[in-house]
C-alpha cells in the first residue's frame, strides 16, 4: 500500500466543490489542542465570520462538528419535543428529511408538498399555518439542491410569526451564494454546511440560534435526546463565561480550513459573490440552451449555484456523467429521488463559479455528448 493521492478533479455536482490552494494550505498547518488559547482565540474569530456570512448579531452562532446533516438534526433535536406539530415544506430531498427529523423527535410533521422543481408555495403554507393554529414550528429549506429551487425565505419566516411559529430554515446550499439574512428575516434556528457555497472541506455546518429558539431550548419539558447536540451543553463549549469546559475534541484542521474559507468571504464582501454566482449563472444557462438542452426552473426561481438540466430523449445520463469524469475529470451531479435518471446537476460553487469553469463544463459536455452518439 501506499499513500493515497486522489486525482485531480472538477468538482461541478451538489457538493463537495473543489477546495483552494489557500484553505487546503490553512487546514495543513499543525494541530494544536482544542483548548488551547490560540485555538479559543480563532474560534471566537470563526463565529464572528459566521455572524457576518449569515447576517445575524445572534450570540449562538457556532461550527457544529458533523456535516451539514448534524445541523440539521440540531436544529431539530432542540427545539421538537414529543408532541410537537411542525409544518414542514416539502419540494425535494432535503424536505423530506426535515420530515423525517420531526418524526423521530416524536413531534407530529404536517407537510406541504410542492411539485420538485417548484419553489414552497407560500399560499399553501399559510392554509397549512391556518388550518393547524397550535403548530409551534415552520420548517423549509431555502435552496433546494435536489432540483435547483429556490423558496422565499422572507416571507415563509414572516408568515411564520404571524402565527407565533418558529422557523428552522435549510441553507446548506445558500449561504454564501445568495442572499441569506437571518436578522432581516427573523429566522429562529437556522444550519448549513461547510462544503458548498463555503468551498471548505465537508465535516462542518454552521448553525444560528435566535433568542426565541434558544427561550425555547431553555424551557423545554424534556431534556433533548441527543447528547451531543444539545444546546445547553454545546454552549458550555463554544461560549462559556471564564473558560471552556471539554465537551468533544473540536475537529482542529477543519476549523482551520473554514476560518480560512470565511476569510475569503469577508474579503470578496456577500455582495460581490452573489453577484459573481448570478453572472456564472447567466453563462452557463445561456451555453446550455444555446446546445439545445433545457434548463427547466424558471429564472427568478433558480438558484445560481446548482443548476438542474433536463437530459435529452434517447441520451443515456449516466454514460454522459461517466464520460465527463473519466474523459474530462469533472465530476456532475445526478437526479435525486423523484429526479433520478431524468436530470443533471451542475454546481458552480466556490471558485468554481467562475467563466473558466463554465467553458471548461460546457465544452466538455458538448464532447461527452458527441462521443456518446458516434460510440
Ligand atoms: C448537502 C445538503 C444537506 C446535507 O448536508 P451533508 O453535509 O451532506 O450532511 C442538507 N440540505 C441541503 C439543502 C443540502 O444541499
Amino acid at each position: 500500500m501506499h499513500s493515497f493521492i486522489p486525482p485531480q478533479r472538477t468538482l461541478l455536482g451538489p457538493g463537495p466543490c473543489n477546495v483552494s490552494d489557500r484553505v487546503l494550505e490553512a487546514m495543513a498547518r499543525p494541530t494544536i489542542g482544542h483548548l488551547d488559547s490560540a485555538f479559543v482565540g480563532m474560534m471566537d474569530e470563526i463565529r464572528s465570520l459566521l455572524r457576518f456570512a449569515f447576517k445575524t448579531e445572534n450570540r449562538m452562532t457556532l461550527p457544529i462538528s458533523g456535516p451539514g446533516s448534524a445541523g440539521m438534526e440540531c436544529c431539530f433535536v432542540n427545539l421538537v419535543e414529543p408532541g410537537d406539530t411542525a409544518i414542514v415544506c416539502k419540494n425535494g430531498v432535503f424536505g423530506g428529511r426535515m420530515e423525517e427529523n420531526v418524526t423521530r423527535c416524536g413531534g407530529v410533521a404536517v407537510t406541504v408538498d410542492d411539485d420538485w422543481g417548484q419553489p414552497v408555495d407560500v399560499v399553501k403554507a399559510e392554509a397549512a399555518l391556518k388550518a393547524h393554529p397550535g403548530a409551534k414550528i415552520v420548517a423549509f429549506v431555502q435552496a433546494e439542491t435536489s432540483t435547483g429551487a429556490r423558496s422565499d425565505a422572507a416571507e415563509l419566516c414572516r408568515l411564520a410569526q404571524e402565527h407565533d411559529c418558529l422557523t428552522i430554515v435549510d441553507t446548506v446550499t445558500s449561504l454564501g451564494g445568495i442572499e441569506v439574512s437571518i436578522d432581516e428575516w427573523g429566522a429562529d434556528a437556522v444550519y448549513s454546511g461547510s462544503q458548498k457555497c463555503l468551498a471548505s472541506p465537508p465535516g462542518l455546518s454552521p448553525v444560528t440560534f435566535g433568542p426565541k429558539a434558544l427561550e425555547v431550548v431553555a424551557n423545554r419539558r424534556t431534556k433533548v435526546q441527543s447528547w451531543f447536540l444539545d444546546l445547553n451543553l454545546l454552549m458550555g463549549y463554544w461560549q462559556a463565561e471564564g473558560g471552556r469546559s471539554y465537551h468533544h475534541t473540536a475537529p482542529i484542521n477543519l476549523l482551520y480550513a473554514l476560518h480560512e474559507s470565511l476569510l475569503m468571504l469577508k474579503e470578496e464582501g456577500l455582495e460581490a459573490a452573489w453577484s459573481r454566482y448570478e453572472s456564472n449563472y447567466e453563462l452557463l444557462r445561456a451555453g446550455l440552451e444555446s446546445m439545445g438542452l433545457s434548463v427547466p426552473v424558471t429564472r427568478g426561481d433558480h438558484l445560481p449555484q446548482l443548476v438542474t438540466v433536463t437530459v435529452p430523449d434517447g441520451v443515456d445520463e449516466a454514460e454522459i456523467r461517466t464520460r465527463m469524469l473519466e474523459d474530462h475529470g469533472i465530476e456532475i451531479g445526478a437526479g435525486l429521488g423523484q429526479l433520478a435518471g431524468t436530470v443533471w446537476r451542475i454546481g458552480l460553487m466556490g471558485q468554481n463559479s467562475s467563466p473558466e469553469t463554465v467553458r471548461l463544463c460546457l465544452d466538455a459536455l458538448k464532447a461527452s455528448m458527441r462521443d456518446a452518439e458516434t460510440a
